[in-house]
């Protein structure tokens, strides 16, 4: 081990630290004003966010979860029906499929962008299939346009997972605004994180912002009326106020992302560790720098025993679930996906993480390949 002071993969408390008295001052304006559930903040909050973003309507929900498995219940898709999804993804996008009582179907992702490829999406429609959900995977953009093209073509709905994508554009527009929604999370760690869960769905369909509204409010259409049964899925005050803090610093915060993400590229140019170059047609916001390692396992190791923290954006890709166990999906049936799975590594990367830590998580990738 090292005497050098840890590195973080991300520490959310040095952000705390610059933003405690607004935030406290937020929480202070919500307990004094003794409204805790759907209230003033989560209106505003809703708005500015899709504003933000460019869109006409958002609804604040309980979580990025909800906000996936919500969209799907306001298209009405359910039980018998398939929504193909990357197999490379963080698996709430799944469970978002199995809670709408759809069923997952996985496909296999570019190489580069390690998101959806528009050819194996196609392979995979069937009578079944609904809707398409396109995961902008790290902050970076899914190639929108052929999948929009193919939705159109095969009738299908596009729902965006955009939960780690907030501010992401694509050739130039906000994503979360090219499918018929777009869906949030504000998991503490996200590029907008809430103190707790929240999510959020933005539209630009005031009827889809309507059943959404129903349906995260337990079905209720006016005070002690319900129309469904609908959920119990809400953003609370809280979240909201805190929230509202935070999206004022977001652009901020994803260029300081963007700078640092610039450095690594500098810094590690020649370095087996490979940091691909993604297309121009978007704009990353970088929730994670994802590096392609040969022996990444190794390098992981070599990274710990130096204090410095590094996690694997993920390790078993969703075919290989065991929660899938019964498809009986083999190793081999989505090759890049599992290629991707045994190589890639989220260096540490967060607004505030300074040069000389990110020098010092350079240098060791740097001997790491040198010694051997
Ligand atoms: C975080 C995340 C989710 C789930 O969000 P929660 O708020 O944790 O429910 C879904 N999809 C992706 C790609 C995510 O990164």
């Amino acid at each position: 081990m090292t005497d050098a002071p840890q590195i973080p993969q991300s520490d959310l408390k040095r952000q705390y630290r610059e933003i405690a008295e607004e935030i406290q001052a937020a929480v202070e304006r919500v307990f004094s004003s003794g409204w805790f559930i759907l209230g003033p903040e989560l209106e505003a909050f809703e708005s500015e966010f899709a504003a933000y973003h460019g869109a006409a309507h958002g609804i604040g929900v309980g979580n990025g979860t909800d906000a996936i498995h919500l969209a799907l219940r306001a298209l009405d898709i359910g039980p018998g029906d398939e929504v193909i999804v990357p197999d490379n993804t963080a698996f709430p996008t799944a469970t978002a499929v199995t809670a709408a009582g759809a069923t997952p179907v996985f496909a296999d992702v570019d190489p580069v962008t390690a998101n959806l490829d528009c050819q194996a999406v196609e392979a995979r429609i069937t009578g079944r299939t609904r809707a398409v959900i396109p995961v902008h995977l790290y902050g970076f953009p899914a190639d929108l346009d052929p999948l929009l093209a193919l939705c159109s073509k095969r009738e299908l709905a596009m729902v965006e997972d955009a939960c780690q994508a907030h501010g992401t554009r694509y050739k130039g527009r906000p994503v979360g605004t090219f499918g018929a929604m777009g869906c949030f999370s504000f998991y503490p760690s996200k590029n907008l994180g809430a103190y707790g869960d929240a999510g959020l769905v933005i539209t630009n369909d005031a009827a889809l912002a309507q059943r959404l509204r129903h349906l995260r409010n337990y079905g209720q259409t006016r005070r002690y009326y319900h129309a469904t049964t609908g959920f119990n899925s809400r953003l609370d005050e809280l979240q909201a106020a805190m929230l509202r803090v935070k999206l004022t610093r977001l652009d901020n915060w994803i260029g300081k992302r963007r700078t640092l993400a610039c450095k690594y590229h500098g810094a590690l140019t020649g370095v087996p560790a490979e940091l691909p170059e993604m297309p121009a047609y978007g704009v990353h916001t970088y929730h994670q720098l994802v590096a392609r390692c040969p022996r990444r396992d190794e390098l992981v190791a070599h990274l710990a025993s130096r204090g410095i923290q590094a996690l694997i954006h993920y390790p078993v890709p969703l075919h290989l679930q065991e929660a899938f166990a019964e498809r009986a999906f083999k190793p081999g049936d989505f090759p890049v996906s599992e290629r991707l799975a045994g190589q890639i590594l989220s260096l540490p990367l967060f607004p505030e993480l300074t040069v000389e830590e990110l020098e010092r998580v350079a240098l060791a990738i740097r001997d790491f390949y040198s010694r051997s």
